[in-house]
């Protein structure tokens, strides 16, 4: 793992690059799907779907209401407005939905009460783990058959939980197994916050591998990553609510802003108004290319919103919140990993300012044969070096879960786990 260099201190903007400096020697390997066919509009452009395909609604539940509107429900279910408080704090902080539980509850009108405000929601049709057992990928049937995926992992110091907020996408990536079947439909926020409960309910079980047998302590998701199934904000709205929930030290489970991390492939008016809310989150834009010619098939919503828009709102992100960004890109052998793409990228990220930005290059899961594999690790290297030499904080993050295709751009309902889940 390369060393990130300290970000320099000056902040003032420098030139602007002009345009992409010519390639030099290495070979260029288009983006193009395989084994399926994207899905084209009229013009012939890969087509990008936002609205979310009309689908009968998830049922009501807690984590999609505020704290007023649960005492209001409460009020509706017959129960004076503070039992929605004690409902919340066995759910969002106990983790628990079993009425038998939750003894501080009057016994008559209880299994209504918890019926009416935490009706079920993601039924669990399979798990996968790495041998050691701290990762785990979960495979989740919703409440109307559609399938979402979230993935548990142990790192020292911290466990993440990496979430799910559409399920399919509508961003049809040529790289990516979600965008294959495209939308099929926005998570609810409850829905999403029901992952991370789930989840705390397996580690609170001792089911995730990997704790140090001397260690005590309780454990719960201490990180989240948007970066499961979906575009988050694609599904502003309902993205917000549960990252509200989550973040919520008197109504909600109390964990930190920061260790939220609400990724984007550069949805920029979502950017900009995801700024403008009063929860510092972290901010990752996925990049993938520093050049609209490859940016535009590799990742189809460029051509909506350009890599200079983009970049331009993360600058925008990080001036209004303090909050360092960071730049995700898959390094993809001879495609997307040329030595003066990474100078591009520094350039462009310096023409910004300093200190704003982190660089965050993940090496593909290795696919023989494929022309989407990883870049060679001597190439891994070069680009790194390349950016920390220009003062931009750059470090490869590992590729944890490819084992069981829990990785980003990897989720993805096969038809055995379609087979598993209509047996479930
Ligand atoms: S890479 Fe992300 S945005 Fe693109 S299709 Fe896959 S899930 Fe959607």
């Amino acid at each position: 793992m390369a060393r990130a260099l300290p970000p320099t201190s000056s902040g003032a903007p420098q030139p602007r690059p002009a345009t992409a400096p010519a390639a030099p020697g290495a070979p260029q390997v288009r983006p193009a799907t395989e084994g399926w066919q994207q899905k084209k509009d009229a013009e012939g452009r890969p087509l990008l779907q936002f609205a979310s395909p009309k689908r009968g609604k998830p049922p009501e539940h807690l984590a999609d209401l505020t704290p007023e509107q649960r005492i209001e429900k409460a009020k509706e279910l017959g129960l004076p407005g503070f039992r929605a408080g004690q409902i919340e704090r066995h759910y969002l902080t106990r983790w628990t939905s079993d009425p038998a539980e939750m003894t501080d509850l009057p016994a008559s009108g209880r299994e209504e009460l918890v019926a009416g405000l935490l009706p079920p929601l993601l039924t669990e049709v399979r798990r996968l783990d790495t041998d050691k057992g701290d990762t785990i990928k979960f495979l989740w049937k919703l409440h109307d058959g559609a399938l979402v995926e979230s993935v548990l992992m142990r790192y020292p110091g911290r466990i993440t939980l990496c979430v799910s907020s559409q399920a399919g996408c509508g961003m049809n990536c040529p790289f990516c197994a979600t965008g294959q079947a495209g939308l099929t439909r926005n998570m609810s926020a409850a829905e999403i916050v029901d992952q991370v409960v789930r989840a705390n309910q397996v580690i609170a079980r001792g089911e995730l591998g990997g704790k140090r047998s001397t260690d005590q302590s309780l454990e719960r998701v201490s990180n989240i990553v948007f970066m499961g199934m979906g575009e988050p904000l694609a599904n502003y709205a309902r993205v917000m609510q549960a990252v509200r929930v989550m973040t919520d030290k008197k109504h909600g489970m109390g964990m930190s802003a920061r260790g939220i991390t609400v990724s984007t492939v550069g949805l920029v008016p979502a950017i900009t108004k995801l700024a403008a809310e009063d929860i510092p989150v972290t901010f990752a834009l996925s990049l993938h290319a520093p050049d609209d010619e490859l940016r535009d098939e590799l990742i189809p919503v460029n051509s909506r919103w350009k890599v200079d828009e983009a970049l331009d709102a993360a600058r925008g992100y990080f001036e209004r919140t303090g909050r360092r960004v960071s730049i995700e890109y898959a390094l993809i052998k001879d495609m997307n990993d040329h030595p003066w793409r990474a100078d591009l990228l520094a350039q462009k990220l310096n023409a910004r300012g300093r200190g704003w930005v982190h660089v965050n290059p993940i090496p593909l899961n290795p696919t023989p044969g494929s022309i989407w594999t990883a870049s060679e690790p001597g190439v891994q290297y070069e680009f790194v070096r390349r950016l920390n030499a220009a003062g931009i904080p750059t470090t490869l993050r590992d590729t944890r879960g490819t084992e069981i295709d829990g990785a980003c751009g990897q989720l993805v309902a096969t038809e055995d786990d379609r087979a598993a889940a209509s047996a479930s």
